[in-house]
């Protein structure tokens, strides 16, 4: 008997059972990027120093994998604690990614009702978390500039009185920062908890966290996978210790693994690495931006983060003439009516980006 037989049926049952919701949607796909420069995914270019891979090589060794690693990461919770300066009066929850704590964070907001409110174009895992919680959304248009439309943004929030609103600082995909006073104007009129997800805080000359005992309803988020460990998945967010309760209790027991929690305390037992790194990225940021900037019919946005959006002429032929130069970007255009002819190129290391400027001469003459 065909081992399938009963394909039918499975298609009958899910189709009766799954969420129309979740029915409509395709699974989020990961570009396969063997062979390729790869400048898609605002990861961090360059591998991690010897004399700290060999520090991590030696913390990885002693980890008891028959054990369930310790379920409130104690060890990592007070490496982050002092790497950032954050004191005790502050809970640090952690997730195994920023993603994940997105998604303890709607779900445990998600009474019967609740609304959440976004920028749009903003990192799309928050409209997707949403629809996972079943939490209505409501997007609120960015400005052609990028910058804040903080008039609709007010209205939305007096309007849908939010239980939840997510600001990217600096934004994803389009690579700005908000401006500050924005930011202050939406916690204040926010009625429910505003999540400032600061990913790119490394490259960025602003940041919410000192400013934590202003705002009851602020959490900061962040997430070690930009500054060179996104192969380790963990995110953690910093609140007042009555929010960072109640995720608790959302939290899977064992979210972030023992390599991980090993890792993450050998690597940050030194961090000048990581600063060094994201200082290089910053530079070359800069260098890809002037560059880029002066080609015929490209823009360049202003950015924050480790990645810069080029408006080009024909976002599709260059994203696909990259491709065949064996680069990958991320093709924004058709993402949202902001963010036509766009492309996000994530920044690399000097080499790979002058690979890119190349063929950007090329495809842009
Ligand atoms: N927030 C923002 C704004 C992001 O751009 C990303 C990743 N692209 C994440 C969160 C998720 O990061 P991670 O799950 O790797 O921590």
């Amino acid at each position: 008997m065909n081992d399938r037989a009963q394909a039918g049926t499975s298609a009958t049952l899910a189709a009766a059972l799954v969420r129309p919701e979740i029915r409509a949607l395709s699974a989020y796909e990961v570009a396969k990027a063997e062979g390729m420069v790869k400048l898609d995914a605002m990861e961090n270019p360059y591998a991690i120093p010897a004399t700290v891979s060999s520090r991590l090589a030696a913390a990885l060794e002693r980890v008891p994998i028959n054990r369930y690693p310790d379920g409130s990461a104690d060890a990592v919770r007070a490496s982050l604690r002092s790497a950032l300066g954050v004191s005790d009066a502050w809970g640090v929850l952690l997730g195994n990614g920023s993603d994940e704590l997105i998604q303890i964070i709607t779900a445990t907001l998600a009474r019967p009702g609740a609304v959440m409110v976004a920028p749009e174009p903003s990192f799309v895992m928050y409209r997707m978390n949403a629809l996972y919680a079943g939490m209505r959304y409501v997007g609120v248009a960015l400005k052609p500039d990028f910058s804040l439309d903080i008039a609709a943004m007010l209205a939305a929030i007096e309007r849908e009185r939010p239980s939840l609103v997510y600001l990217a600082y600096p934004n994803n995909p389009t690579g700005n920062l908000f401006a500050e006073r924005d930011v202050v104007a939406v916690l204040k009129a926010t009625p429910g908890l505003v999540v400032l997800d600061e990913a790119y805080y490394a490259f960025a000359e602003a940041s919410f966290l000192p400013r934590l005992a202003e705002f009851a309803n602020l959490l900061v988020l962040r997430t070690v996978s930009k500054v060179g460990m996104a192969g380790l998945r963990l995110g953690y967010a910093v609140a007042a210790p009555e929010w960072i309760a109640e995720f608790n209790k959302l939290r899977q027991p064992y979210n972030v693994n023992a390599l991980t929690q090993a890792a993450i305390v050998a690597l940050l037992s030194d961090r000048s690495w990581i600063a060094e790194q994201a200082s290089a990225i910053r530079a070359e940021r800069v260098r890809l931006a002037t560059v880029l900037g002066r080609l015929r019919g490209v823009q360049i946005y202003p950015a924050q983060t480790n990645f810069v959006v080029a408006r080009v002429a024909d976002a599709p032929r260059v994203f696909e003439g990259l491709k065949e130069r064996r680069i990958l970007v991320k093709n924004l255009h058709g993402w949202h009516p902001l963010l036509e002819h766009c492309l996000r190129i994530t920044v690399g290391t000097p080499s790979e980006n002058d690979m890119l400027i190349a063929a950007c001469v090329e495809l842009c003459p």
